[in-house]
């Protein structure tokens, strides 16, 4: 494998000659002045999708909805379907399809050419030592100016062409999603351009109260505006997608993703307020786009969700493939199959790094097919034909939903969709044509009561436990049109994502508890993971042959489980790096190496409206007073010199309960007392505020302490009169 990669790059070192007659310098520079990818204006949001957040009304009308969808679809391939059908013929070898390149195609891009801006700027910041390198000069830029409205499909076979600056070296710098789960977000430079992987959110930890959302720290990015040519989607989830809106706040480059990642992102923006006009911009499995010197391009995999891509990532040192989330899905609810021959196709061009998940690395095996999970379901509904079903799903599993309708419809049975995210996400799904939905089977929770129980299956977000969710709030008997009893069947269609299995333990007690049955994880599959596991891991290894390798998306030891695969793959240890956020790997053509650069990562809290302004001293307070309570000492002093003039008061919240403790706070009030006059003793007229704060604040902890064992906050407040 190794030697299939090196053959690459000595094609691409060639390209270091005299360049072919054809590329004029005119060609050069209109080649240099599309090459960012800023402009794209015909997939602005405003002009492309007029039909934003599907309400539940659109999941009503579905049929019309669809018909307007695939309309769409029909306009939105005609333009591209004579470069499809390029894409699917034998690409030709490399040095016949660049001659083969109509001359045409040239002038078509400098009449095209929007940004006049050459790619390399004045640099706005010192981050990164790759905006120090020089960028590489004109001439040498050479390449056949074939960027034009729609040229990206035509490009796939040519990743390798362009000429290698000498100093111009890769970096791969993971911002979120190594050593944790969630807020997946990686930059990749070449030279003085730069794009970012996905851009996630995750989750708080138990250690982090009242926070709402984790977002990745994107200093880094916001440093580097300038040179980023675009943020890259693998698919619609939130640990992919949800800091979008936040990242938004700062930074503004062209956003690429599928129709149903797009779709979601439209939905979400929606609920924020924007500085700017997000540039969101359409693409496909197949699409190539370029982003200055590298070119990304969409690879079809399976997922839990749809329309889920890997991206190569070509640059002038080679190919670094990103796997995003992946399975192998051999027989899909809907699309085909994984782009297996695509991959194969990359791995004998030669893949020089390999980024892949590693969520299911500590699992051995396959995946099982999402269609397992409807047979399961086509026998609950066999089996419980007298019971109202409830099936709580990830919303964002569109194919494990549609899997849910259409038993339902098979069995005769109508559906209610439950839960805010299930019928925003249902909403944009049908809209875009993802999930099609027979008409009559979707009926209004409102008319509920109009069925008998056996009539009905109703579809719920609250899969996790989520207090706030329906499926929650049913188990609690909180719901406003829906109460459950012992004709229902609650299936739970999801497995606990790790930290969340409390909460799913929580309502499936309660559920049971009021005699209603429950499955979950039981003899019947009801649920399948969508990342692969050890065998599909082992076949993207084998398929892609990396030269180098680094593990993403998961705990360290998923890490380091992946790392294991791939020396069982016969992969060299010292090309396999297992990095973490921040760390820089840099590729150039002697090697691949850590640098000793640090780049600011980590997590911004989101708290209400407020990002980022929850830092680590607020966090430590709010635990400090989660576990200990708090104590307010109130006291009035003479500003003169005069002494302690009332007070002080002992206020307590979450300490100790005050009237079963009036000797404790009596003691206490004393303490404070005897620490704000010896603090004022021999002062005179002057009073060190601090000084004396201190020391009511040590004196009164250390006397509760020995009373207590516990250290609750002590907060002195001084008033002067
Ligand atoms: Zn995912
Ligand atoms: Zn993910």
């Amino acid at each position: 494998m190794a030697k299939e990669t090196k053959k690459q790059n000595n094609n691409s070192n060639n390209n270091n000659k005299p360049a072919p007659s054809h590329r004029t310098s005119a060609a050069t520079n209109s080649r240099r002045q599309n090459s960012k990818p800023q402009g794209a204006p015909r997939y602005e949001w405003q002009d492309s999708a007029s039909e934003l957040i599907p309400s539940f009304s659109a999941v009503e009308g579905s049929k019309s909805a669809r018909a307007s969808s695939s309309r769409k679809k029909n306009t939105m391939r005609t333009s591209v379907d004579i470069l499809d059908t390029l894409n699917t013929q034998e690409p030709a070898p490399r040095k016949k399809q660049e001659e083969a390149r109509p001359a045409s195609k040239t002038s078509k891009a400098a009449k095209t050419a929007k940004t006049p801006n050459a790619p390399q700027k004045a640099k706005t910041s010192g981050e990164g030592s790759a905006s120090k390198r020089t960028a590489p000069k004109a001439p040498k830029q050479t390449t056949p100016a074939e960027r034009t409205e729609k040229p990206a499909r035509l490009d796939k076979k040519k990743p390798a062409r362009k000429p290698i600056d000498p100093n111009a070296k890769i970096r791969v710098i993971p911002l979120g999603g190594l050593s944790e789960v969630g807020k997946n977000i990686t930059v990749i430079e070449y030279g003085e351009d730069m794009i970012v992987v996905d851009c996630g959110m995750g989750f708080p930890d138990e250690d982090m109260p009242g926070i709402d959302l984790v977002i990745p720290d994107i200093t880094y990015l916001e440093n580097n505006k300038d040179r980023l040519r675009g943020m890259f989607l693998t698919h619609g989830h939130e640990d992919h997608i949800g800091a979008i809106p936040y990242a938004l706040r700062s930074i503004n480059p062209p956003i690429y993703g599928t129709r149903l990642t797009l779709g979601i992102i439209k939905n979400k923006l929606t609920e924020h307020v924007l500085a700017s006009t997000p540039k969101l911009c359409e693409v496909k499995a197949g699409d190539v786009i370029e982003a200055g010197q590298m070119s990304v391009e969409f690879i079809h995999v399976n997922h839990s969700i749809a329309d889920a891509c890997a991206l190569a990532i070509h640059t002038p040192l080679g190919t670094i493939l990103h796997t995003g989330d992946f399975k192998l899905d051999t027989s899909p609810i809907e699309g085909d199959m994984m782009d297996l021959t695509r991959l194969g196709e990359l791995g004998h061009e030669g893949v020089l790094l390999l980024m892949s998940e590693s969520t299911n690395a500590e699992r051995g095996g396959f995946t099982p097919s999402e269609r397992r999970v409807g047979e399961s379901f086509e026998y609950i509904f066999n089996k419980h034909k007298d019971k109202r079903l409830i099936i709580a799903t990830f919303s964002s599993n569109v194919h494990r939903v549609q899997q849910i309708i259409d038993t339902s419809a098979r069995h005769g049975r109508k559906v209610v969709v439950t839960g805010r995210s299930m019928t925003n996400i249902m909403g944009a799904a049908i809209e875009l044509g993802y999930m099609t939905v027979p008409s009559g089977v979707l009926i209004d929770i409102s008319d509920v009561k109009r069925y008998r129980p056996e009539e009905l299956t109703i579809v719920t977000t609250g899969s996790q436990g989520e207090p706030m969710s329906a499926l929650y709030r049913m188990a609690f008997s909180d719901h406003s049109q829906i109460t459950l009893g012992q004709s229902d069947l609650v299936v739970l269609s999801a497995s606990a994502i790790p930290g969340n299995e409390k909460l799913v333990g929580r309502v499936i007690n309660e559920l049971t508890r009021t005699g209603i049955k429950v499955m979950h994880e039981s003899a019947v599959a009801v649920h399948v993971s969508g990342h692969a596991c050890g065998e599909e891991l082992k076949l993207m290894q084998a398929l892609t042959k990396p030269r180098y390798f680094m593990p993403i998306h998961g705990e360290y030891r998923h890490l380091m489980a992946h790392r294991d695969i791939a020396l069982y793959m016969g992969m060299d240890g010292k090309n396999i790096f297992v990095s973490d956020i921040g760390r820089v790997l840099e590729i150039d053509p002697k090697g691949a190496r850590f640098t000793q650069e640090e780049i600011p990562a980590g997590r911004v809290l989101v708290d209400g409206y407020g990002v980022g302004d929850v830092g680590n001293i607020v966090l430590r307070d709010r635990l400090h007073l989660a576990q200990d309570g708090l104590i307010v000492v109130v006291a009035t002093i003479s500003e003169n010199g005069g002494g302690l003039l009332s007070g002080p008061d002992i206020v307590s919240r979450g300490f100790v309960y005050v009237r079963e403790a009036e000797s404790l706070m009596d003691e206490t009030r004393m303490i404070a007392a005897a620490a704000i006059s010896e603090g004022l003793k021999g002062k005179g007229g002057y009073i060190d505020r601090m000084a004396l704060k201190k020391r009511i604040k040590d004196d009164v902890t250390k006397f509760l302490y020995g009373k207590t064992g516990r250290k609750p906050m002590i907060l002195p407040v001084i008033m002067d009169v």
